[in-house]
């Protein structure tokens, strides 16, 4: 059966790495059709209302599944993110970013790991809840926070963390149930309750009410600073770690960093109707244009995808495609080469070539 999804080349390397993984998708023979849509400064330059046009929202909305490259948002768009506002306005509330170490290439450390880093993302101090220093606002706000008993500095800037046991409980939710149908054996609940009582102490204690309901799933609870270093020092300790958004950012970025990189990192945003792929990387504007960024992280963003429309004999001979080239290490982009060297690194394009020819 034909499906239809909303592919968003986005800016800076979006265009040639969404390319690279539409290339590879459509040639596992699954069909798909692609419905482009253009946001953030492209969208603007060919003269949409806004960084975010409607047409794009709805586009995901019918088709209920998204392939999203990265996207800046221009300055002085009125937006303080376009990817934020994108998850927001499709209710896309849980996060997922798979990190395993595929191979050894020469010259690339990477630890022994398979973590899975899910993330809440409509809350937490990412909610844009802020005050700036010295506004009216904020002198009322800490006017009242002193006659509450805080203390405050009267120059201070505030941003705010709300955590809601609703919220934590429909990404915990979607979490031990997307743990469980991948057939991973533990989750790891991620805070700080020791220090924020009121809002991780909230998520932990949602943790705890919801692991009760996915027997079958250990889990066990670890605070935020050791989880990083655990991450880094033994890795092969950890599974699924599920934790408030900004952790999650944070702890998301280090996880790729161990497997060789964020062009490696893919990642998944998951709602109730919506599910959005898009790579962990940025549009990384210093190599932008020169057809050289590493396309396996879209790829193996395509990959979930296709896991989510239950193409997995499609996904897995994906996945063995970019191991197989990942593990000869000749046909490769730069950054997977030994020093980074330019020399001898593979384009954009023939690493897909390679890719698509090892399917
Ligand atoms: P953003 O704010 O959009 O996340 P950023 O500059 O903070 O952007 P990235 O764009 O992810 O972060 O870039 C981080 C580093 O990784 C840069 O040195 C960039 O060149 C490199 N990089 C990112 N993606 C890739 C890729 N697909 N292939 C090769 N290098 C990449």
């Amino acid at each position: 059966m034909r499906r239809s999804v909303t592919l968003i080349p986005g800016d800076g390397i979006g265009q040639s790495v969404t390319d690279a993984a539409c290339r590879v998708l459509d040639a596992t023979g699954v069909d798909l059709e692609w419905d482009r849509h253009l946001v953030g400064a492209p969208a603007l330059e060919r003269g949409a209302e806004s960084p975010l046009p409607e047409s794009v929202l709805a586009s995901i909305r019918e088709h209920g599944l998204a392939l999203k490259g990265p996207v800046a948002t221009p300055s002085g768009s009125g937006f303080r993110s376009v990817n934020v506002a994108l998850r927001r306005e499709l209710d896309l509330f849980a996060q997922v970013r798979p990190c395993r170490s595929r191979r050894s290439t020469p010259g690339l450390r990477t630890a022994d790991i398979d973590v899975v880093v899910v993330r809440e993302t409509t809350e937490d101090l990412y909610s844009g809840i802020e005050y700036a220093s010295g506004e009216p606002a904020t002198r009322e706000l800490i006017a009242w926070l002193t006659t509450h008993g805080a203390a405050v500095h009267p120059d201070a800037g505030i941003s705010i963390k709300p955590i809601s046991g609703s919220a934590s409980r429909r990404m915990l939710d979607f979490a031990f149930s997307w743990a469980r149908d991948q057939g991973r054996r533990r989750v790891t609940i991620v805070h700080k309750a020791t220090v924020m009582r009121a809002t991780d102490g909230l998520f932990v204690t949602t943790a705890r009410e919801v692991s009760r309901e996915h027997p079958g799933i250990d889990v066990d609870e670890r605070q935020v600073d050791l989880t990083a270093a655990l991450l880094v020092a033994r890795p092969e300790e950890l599974d699924v770690l599920v934790m408030p958004n900004q952790y999650g950012d944070i702890l998301s970025d280090v996880a790729a960093a161990m497997i060789g990189g964020v062009g490696l990192a893919p990642g998944a945003n998951y709602g109730d109707a919506v599910a959005m792929f898009e790579p962990a990387h940025g549009t990384a504007p210093r190599i932008a244009d020169r057809g050289i960024a590493n396309p396996v992280a879209t790829i193996l963003s395509g990959v979930l995808l296709l896991r989510h429309i239950g193409e997995a004999d499609a996904a897995d001979r994906v996945e063995r495609a970019v191991d197989a080239v990942l593990a000869d290490g000749e046909r490769v982009t730069y950054d997977l080469r030994p020093g980074r060297d330019l020399s001898g690194a593979a384009t954009t394009s023939e690493m897909t070539d390679a890719i698509i020819e090892r399917l």
